[in-house]
């Protein structure tokens, strides 16, 4: 069942709440950026995602085809959130970093289903072969 969540950047600078059932399902993925970033993601369509304060304090990174965007913080470097549009997704969405839910409860976070994409090889519907690092 969906639940209202909210979440923060490190410092605080950027909050956001969107509507979100953990136990639908989240992604990790090996690209370049998840790698690096340990961005652990739930899809969020955009009509039930809302940034509270911070849009200023935001920087926008993008890139390869340029189509997503990943949000950070210009103050503390944390990732909250990324967006962008695609039709399998049900238009624009946005995909927030489960990590930044601020009362997401631990049992929730380990309860999550997790799938894991082969981003690195654009194969979005397959896992890669080694995941334990993720
Ligand atoms: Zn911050």
């Amino acid at each position: 069942m969906k639940k209202t969540y909210h979440g923060s950047c490190h410092c605080g600078t950027v909050r956001f709440e969107c509507e979100l059932d953990l136990s639908a399902g989240t992604s990790k993925c090996n690209c370049s950026f998840c790698t690096k970033t340990r961005f652990w993601k739930a899809f969020v369509v955009a009509d039930e995602f809302q940034i509270s304060r911070g849009t200023d304090a935001l920087s926008d990174y993008r890139f390869g085809s340029n189509t997503i965007h990943h949000f950070f913080c210009g103050r503390c470097g944390v990732t909250p959130f990324g967006s962008g549009e695609m039709e399998e997704l049900g238009g624009k969405f946005y995909a927030v970093n489960v990590a930044c839910l601020d009362d997401a409860t631990a049992e929730e976070l380990a309860w999550a289903p997790v799938t894991h994409e082969d981003g690195r090889h654009d194969r979005w519907d397959r896992a890669p072969t080694e995941t334990r690092y993720l």
